[in-house]
């Protein structure tokens, strides 16, 4: 878990101060981040609770095409469904490795307007 929030790099929680066992902990731990984004920085919080759901969605193809590939290559469908599958399953990797490119330039672009918005921008653009 991290104990920065992505946006403003506000220290949500130290490990001294979070001295309970590990799952419990975690589980704090995603409340403190879940509050603080919440509170300041909501349009981030939308964002970044639809991309879980998506990515939820993303992974979950990737694992029945897999499944469904690699069934095919140990013989337990008809061969003429062996290129079917392995297409599926390209396709879903080859999102899933977009779905991660378009994740981290999201939270840049909000770290970024936050930045600005706050004038704590480190490398000041002047054409921004
Ligand atoms: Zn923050």
């Amino acid at each position: 878990m991290l104990g920065y929030c992505p946006i403003c790099r506000e220290e949500l929680w130290s490990d001294s101060t979070m001295m309970d066992p590990y799952f419990y902990r975690n589980h704090i731990a995603r409340r403190y981040y879940l509050d603080h984004v919440n509170l300041k920085h909501k349009e981030f919080a939308a964002w970044d609770h639809k991309v879980q759901l998506i990515y939820g969605l993303v992974a979950l193809t990737t694992a029945v095409s897999a499944l469904l590939f690699f069934g095919a290559l140990g013989g337990r469908f008809p061969s003429v469904y062996t290129s079917i599958f392995e297409t599926f399953f390209v396709s879903s990797f080859v999102a899933i490795v977009v779905f991660v490119f378009v994740v981290v330039r999201g939270r840049r672009r909000f770290r970024e307007v936050w930045n600005q918005q706050n004038g704590l921008s480190a490398n000041t653009q002047p054409d921004a």
